[in-house]
């Protein structure tokens, strides 16, 4: 599962396919809330606040 800005987000979805040989499935972090997972305060790969869930 990757958390990612708009600018990381073709590297989450290409690092996915990699590792789990499958296309992900993107959501907009604002759209979504789990009761038990709070977002993370930056993207995975740099410091600014994420825009993408991929799972
Ligand atoms: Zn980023």
């Amino acid at each position: 599962m990757y958390v990612v800005c708009e600018q990381h987000l073709e590297r989450a979805i290409d690092e996915f396919v990699e590792v789990y040989d499958s296309p992900p499935d993107l959501y907009l972090l604002d759209k979504v809330s789990f009761t038990d997972w709070t977002a993370p305060s930056t993207c995975d790969f740099c410091t600014v606040p994420p825009k993408y869930l991929v799972v």
